[in-house]
């Protein structure tokens, strides 16, 4: 390998390319090395969507704020990143209708509707009628919905690969189908760089996005005796399948209690997802599909007389607190981590990036950086 780049990024999913391309946009010379193909993780499996207020509206929060962020630049950053690449992550603006489901959930979410203005997600109550009109698709028992036009979904393969593809147009090396295998530390601790089979490759930084393997990567490099425990990123397995899309289809994404449908430009419906904890294990299961294929038609009935199309799962990776852990690594110059980004890594990708970019160029960063740094779980952290 040639001339030492000023920035190693490791792991091509959505959050390492955005790094990259984040970088590589403000002039710093960037290496992205991912083991696999680009988006082979957690990337490659999600649903892509873009949903600040996750499951409830009533969430608030660093989360909340960073996702606001991301999709208030989305239209903007999809733009840019089609121009630059000639990838087009199909960012559709398609809102989200949040179903009622029993007369509770229909009390609480039309609360919601009117609770936080403040938001700019002009959200609004749809009784169970506007509804129908709006998604006649949707089950007959269901109550309303919370319509949050704003929010929407991507194709979160393409995003990365868009990512990747823009950075490289600005001059970053872009390399597939390489591990790294260790850090590279002087005899004081300082990382220097990354070691692959093809040989050591030198950096000033490197950044550790390598998803669920960051914590195994950082402990096997011996990156700071114990920072590997000192930094809990753990795998959360989530199954995902995709069924042909009746038709007319839905437009916007109908998400009822922990199940959402996704609908796809390609004529499919994407239908997510397992929350499970059963470490590394990335299988599809028999229990799995059946609590998905079981509670689609409950939302749009429609689905149980479609096409299965498949099935795939992803590890999420997880941090206690649900946040992400942006920055410097705890007591290890030379070594930040951008990584368990959990439900919302395709989301808060681009914010990740712009995290990182203003870290490393001692620029403003947006305020959730604050939260969002590893240091809470360092020696002496908030919650560590
Ligand atoms: C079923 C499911 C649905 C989801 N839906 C959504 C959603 O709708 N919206 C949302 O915002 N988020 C969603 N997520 C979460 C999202 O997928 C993750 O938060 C995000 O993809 C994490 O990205 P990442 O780049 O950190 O990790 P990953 O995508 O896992 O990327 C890590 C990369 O590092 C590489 N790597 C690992 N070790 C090494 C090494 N030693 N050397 C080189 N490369 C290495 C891996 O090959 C991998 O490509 C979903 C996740 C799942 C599983």
């Amino acid at each position: 390998m040639s001339a030492a780049p000023d920035v190693l990024v490791v792991g091509g999913g959505v959050v390492g390319s955005a790094v990259a391309w984040w970088l590589a946009r403000e002039g710093v010379s960037v290496t992205l090395l991912e083991r696999g193909e680009l988006a082979a993780g957690a990337s490659g499996a999600a649903a892509g969507m873009l949903a600040p207020i996750g499951e409830d509206a009533g969430r608030g929060g660093p989360l909340l704020h960073a996702g606001l962020r991301a999709l208030a630049g989305m239209d903007a950053l999809c733009e840019e990143l089609r121009e630059r690449s000639g990838i087009d992550p199909e960012w559709r603006r398609s809102g989200i209708l949040r179903v009622a489901r029993d007369d509770a959930e229909a009390a609480r979410l039309q609360a919601q509707a009117s609770a936080r203005p403040e938001l700019g997600l002009e959200l609004g109550w749809l009784d169970g009628a506007a509804l129908r009109a709006e998604e006649p698709l949707v089950a007959l028992g269901v109550r309303g919905a919370l319509l949050s036009p704003r929010e929407g979904h991507v194709r979160s393969p393409l995003l990365a690969r868009a990512f990747a593809r823009a950075a490289a147009s600005l001059g970053a090396r872009v390399e597939t189908g390489v591990a790294v295998r260790a850090l590279v530390r002087d005899a004081g601790g300082v990382v220097r760089g990354a070691r692959t089979a093809a040989g050591d490759l030198p950096a000033g930084l490197v950044v550790l996005c390598a998803g669920v393997w960051t914590g195994a990567l950082a402990g096997a490099a011996g990156a700071g005796e114990a920072s590997d425990r000192a930094l809990p990123i753990e795998p959360v397995r989530g199954q995902i399948l995709s069924l042909d899309a009746p038709l007319p289809t839905l437009r916007s994404i109908v998400w009822g209690g922990s199940t959402y449908l996704v609908p796809k430009g390609d004529g499919t419906i994407v239908v997510g997802a397992t929350e499970e904890r059963v470490g590394f294990d990335c299988r599809v299961t028999a229990a799995g599909l059946r609590g998905l294929l079981d509670a689609a038609p409950r939302l749009v009935p429609a689905l149980a007389g479609c096409t299965f199309r498949g099935a795939w799962a992803g590890l999420r990776p997880s941090a206690p607190d649900h946040l992400p852990l942006v920055g410097a690594w705890p007591g290890t110059i030379g070594l930040f981590v951008a990584a368990g980004h959990h439900r919302n890594g395709v989301l808060l990708a681009s914010v990740t990036g712009e995290i990182v970019a203003g870290l490393v160029l001692g620029k403003d960063v947006p305020p959730c950086a604050r939260d969002f740094a590893p240091a809470r779980f360092g020696p002496t952290g908030s919650a560590a």
